[in-house]
């Protein structure tokens, strides 16, 4: 495997780190640090939040500082506690604790209601009552100022006691909205009187049905930042413009604790979409088996999939923290996992699409234990033995009847070696008779090859491996391809549908796979590299012997390396 250029380890920099640093250094916030990961509840966590977990709870702990796990539940209607305990369940598995620092924005929904008040004491808020479209249209455009809406010079008497009865249940859903009283030609246009709370009677997975308004983002995150007393409060760039707002509601009600909000660029990673709604849309109208299929850029479908959370953070660290957009090749993630596994994952024998092969002139009875290397790259592993005998299954695609040039695999006349045991020539091949479908294969062995040593200095050009049939278990494997067909799926023009471009062969069943015996029983989520094939999980959700390809052995990622280096 070549080696890659590492652009960042776990002890370089980036510029969130040196902006931290620098506050350390002027014992900024009496030189703590203090982040949240605060993830809406409202679908699973994918690579992109590992990205952003990695960056919060690391930061968090280079500094000795502390990173809250705040749940965002403000839009109740797409929230479920399904996510919520998904959520925790996936930070523990990545490795990361939040420890008794668990918090939801909606415990704060008293305060943020008398946080509104405030504003509107100070003249700052009001309700207004114009409907969603007519404020669309006041908004003006980035060439144009907008309009004021006639309801924004209420008084303040009015206006308290509007919020009040919209807090009563007294209005119906989005009858009307309290805003922000800020600017209507400011340059951004989210100041342009940003609502900060909606009228919705909906149920809320924690706080039932006692509230029917509900805070909008903008509103609720900074106070909870601020009430939770986060320093560096680290998010992505589509909330750049938002900052002016997260800063002016702080200003105006005067917190003590004024977090300093950065963004950094979100992962976008090729062949897969990383977008919540979209990954909701999959899995709701049943492209994929669910949240964790092991397709789904999800962490419970990498996790299922075979996927390590050394694996995973390793990535996070490797593509480091930017401010600008970029796209992330899937090759460059199952690059990580492969160097994981590579010195983790014992070797086993798996044939996916067995062919019979008989020895001839081994005996009938004969049944050898030979002894196989548990992991080259780590002598520690051992050895287990592996049994041989005179009937046994190689891959179909490692015999050819015509070997084209270069195919140096088994063929008629021709001598290779079996890992681990001898070296066999092919003397026959069966046919059906009618189909003209090869049956079996005739081989002879000699056995003074034991082990796969020449005993003469003899060379044979291939190695394949095998496994006896009588003693080979059954398994199904299931191969994955990536998800989508085309680059960035989830970048298609609004007309497209990015489901237009799901690949079709995404997922192949193997039902009649042989595996050597030592995986019988092979615990859920155990991970292996079959001989030349790949790496394989044993999947969790089965009760029969499933295996997941996690990754096959060909490393693209350092192929793209090699070509970007030449030009
Ligand atoms: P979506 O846009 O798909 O709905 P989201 O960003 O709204 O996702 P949240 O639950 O709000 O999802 O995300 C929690 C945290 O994870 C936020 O701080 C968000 O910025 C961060 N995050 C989400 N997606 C990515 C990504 N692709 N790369 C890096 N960080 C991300
Ligand atoms: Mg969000």
């Amino acid at each position: 495997m070549s080696k890659l250029n590492s652009t960042n380890s776990a002890t370089s920099s980036d510029f969130i780190r040196n902006i931290i640093a620098e506050d350390i250094k002027a014992n900024k916030n009496d030189g703590k640090v203090v982040t949240r990961f605060p993830p809406e509840p409202n679908g699973y966590l994918h690579i992109g939040h590992a990205k952003s977990i990695c960056l919060n709870f690391g930061i968090a702990t280079e500094n000795n500082g502390i990173c809250n796990l705040r749940f965002d539940d403000t839009n109740p209607s797409k929230e479920d506690v399904e996510y919520v305990e998904s959520i925790k369940s996936d930070i523990k598995w990545l490795g990361f604790d939040w420890n008794n620092r668990l918090f939801y924005t909606s415990d704060y929904f008293e305060q943020l209601y008398r946080f509104a008040v405030q504003l509107i004491n100070k003249g700052k808020a009001y309700v207004c009552d114009l409907s969603a479209g007519e404020i669309r249209k006041h908004r003006g455009t980035l060439t144009e100022s907008g309009k004021e809406s006639p309801y924004r010079n209420r008084s303040v008497e009015k206006n308290l006691n509007l919020f009040e009865r919209m807090r009563a249940g007294e209005f119906e859903d989005g009858f009307c909205v309290l805003r922000a009283k800020i600017d209507m030609s400011a340059p951004n246009l989210i100041m342009r009187d940003p609502a900060l709370y909606r009228i919705r009677r909906v149920y809320h997975h924690r706080t039932g049905y006692n509230w029917c308004i509900y805070p909008m983002y903008d509103f609720s995150h900074c106070l909870s930042d601020s009430i939770e007393g986060i320093t560096h409060s680290i998010c992505t760039l589509e909330f750049e413009n938002n900052r002016s707002l997260y800063d002016w509601l702080l200003d105006e009600l005067e917190m003590e604790c004024h977090p300093q909000q950065i963004e950094f660029a979100r992962l976008n990673l090729s062949y897969t979409v990383l977008s919540k709604r979209k990954l909701v849309e999959l899995v709701e109208k049943g492209h994929v088996n669910g949240w964790d299929d092991p397709r789904m850029p999800t962490l419970s479908g990498l996790r299922r999939r075979g996927y390590t959370p050394e694996s995973i953070r390793n990535f996070c660290d490797r593509i480091g923290v930017a401010k600008r957009d970029s796209m992330v090749d899937m090759a460059m993630l199952e690059y990580c996992v492969r160097e994981d596994l590579n010195k983790r994952a014992p070797r086993v024998m798996a044939v996916l699409r067995p062919i019979k092969v008989i020895i001839d002139n081994y005996p009938e009875d004969l049944v050898e234990e030979l002894d196989a290397i548990n992991n080259p790259e780590d002598p520690g592993m051992g050895t287990r033995k592996v049994p041989f005998s005179r009937v046994l299954y190689i891959e179909q695609e490692d015999f050819r009847e015509d070997p084209p040039r270069k195919f140096y695999r088994l063929a008629p006349g021709r001598e290779v070696r079996l890992r681990y045991a001898y070296f066999i020539t092919c003397v026959e091949v069966v046919k059906d008779e009618h189909t003209g479908e090869i049956i079996e294969l005739h081989c002879t062995y000699d056995h003074r090859t034991k082990g796969g040593d020449s005993p003469d200095g003899r060379k044979v050009k291939a190695t394949l491996h095998w496994v006896s049939a009588a003693h080979s278990i059954e398994a199904e494997v299931r191969l994955y391809d990536h998800l989508f067909t085309t680059v960035n799926p989830g970048d298609k023009k609004e007309a497209e549908d990015f489901k237009d471009w799901l690949n079709p062969n995404s997922l192949e069943i193997l039902t009649s796979c042989r595996v050597e015996p030592s995986l019988t029983g092979a615990a859920q989520e155990s991970r292996y590299q079959f001989e030349r094939l790949g790496y394989f999980c044993v999947d969790s959700s089965d009760n029969k012997l499933v295996f997941n390809r996690t990754v096959t052995l060909r490393d693209t990622w350092a192929k793209i390396q090699k070509a970007q280096k030449k030009r």
